[in-house]
């Protein structure tokens, strides 16, 4: 069966009674547009768990740029169908206002450790606190026992991460990998507003992440990083930024130790659309 929650209330009764009969609920917060990316994460979830949930909000808090949340795509008949065929059970996909009710008091204070104000935080200013915020409101919502997330936004990861310790929400979180294309080019939502053209050329932007595997033990960090850039010339790529960072708090990397783990983060503009692409490399 495939029931589709609009609201709170029903849904939580029903994973009540679920939960209450010792079955395990996952859970995939998504913002829509379904591609293969997100069918991973419910594979993943349907593989460890009795009964996942997808939730689809494209949530505006987390939006710093208005049109970029206009033209967000939104396709909610082709994203039901996709998660019926990929065995999902349930779809949450609230309204605004049921994510946010009028009453609702959320002070999270978290502290991030200035994870919300590097890289992609400081591009998207607000963007984090955003995501921190309905991502606790959603699993306050779901309560489920493991939480599903993309490497994709591996920065996101780390803030989401650090809001539920600091929350005490009792949740497992589990971060899969990045799904491309047949060209590496990561899947999002956001290439659907690329031409072939773009995607063709956006494909570049895996090859300069894995460039940074064959200099890693050659050049320092600042020399990789300018040689990667260049591998993104403009006018076609407009790199925002190109960082070796350390995995846990994100910031830049000065030495690269061997027997180590970095990740290679990135945000580059391709036709008008912002991608963003990652790779973690073993040193
Ligand atoms: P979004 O709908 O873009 O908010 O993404 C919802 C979830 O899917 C997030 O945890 C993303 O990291 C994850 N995701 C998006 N694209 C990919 C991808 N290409 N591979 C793996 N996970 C992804």
């Amino acid at each position: 069966m495939f029931y589709i929650f609009k609201k709170s209330s029903p849904l939580q009764e029903y994973l009540d009674t679920l939960q209450n009969s010792g079955q395990s609920i996952g859970f995939v917060p998504t913002m829509g547009a379904l591609h293969e990316g997100h069918l991973k994460l419910i594979d993943a979830s349907l593989a460890q768990n009795d009964h996942t949930v997808c939730s689809i909000f494209v949530n505006p808090t987390q939006f710093n740029d208005p049109k970029d949340l206009k033209k967000y795509p939104r396709t909610p008949v082709k994203d039901t169908e996709k998660l019926i065929n990929a065995g999902c059970d349930i779809l949450f996909l609230p309204d605004t206002a049921e994510v946010y009710p009028p009453n609702l008091k959320v002070n999270l204070n978290i502290d991030f450790n200035s994870l919300d104000q590097i890289l992609e935080g400081k591009f998207r200013p607000g963007h984090f606190a955003g995501v921190a915020s309905v991502v606790h409101r959603l699993l306050q919502i779901v309560q489920p026992n493991q939480l599903f997330l993309g490497q994709k936004d591996y920065q996101q990861v780390q803030i989401i991460k650090k809001m539920i310790e600091q929350t005490g929400i009792k949740v497992k979180l589990s971060m899969q990998p990045i799904v491309r294309n047949t060209e590496g080019l990561a899947l999002s939502s956001r290439n659907t507003r690329l031409s072939s053209r773009g995607k063709s050329l956006a494909s570049q932007i895996y090859k300069s992440l894995q460039s940074v595997k064959n200099m890693i033990h050659t050049y320092s960090p600042r020399e990789i990083e300018d040689k990667a850039i260049k591998m993104l010339p403009s006018p076609y790529f407009k790199v925002e930024y190109f960082k070796i960072v350390d995995p846990v708090n994100m910031h830049p990397i000065n030495r690269i130790e061997p027997y180590n783990r970095v990740v290679v983060c990135t945000a580059v503009w391709v036709e008008q659309v912002r991608l963003i692409d990652n790779l973690i490399i073993n040193t």
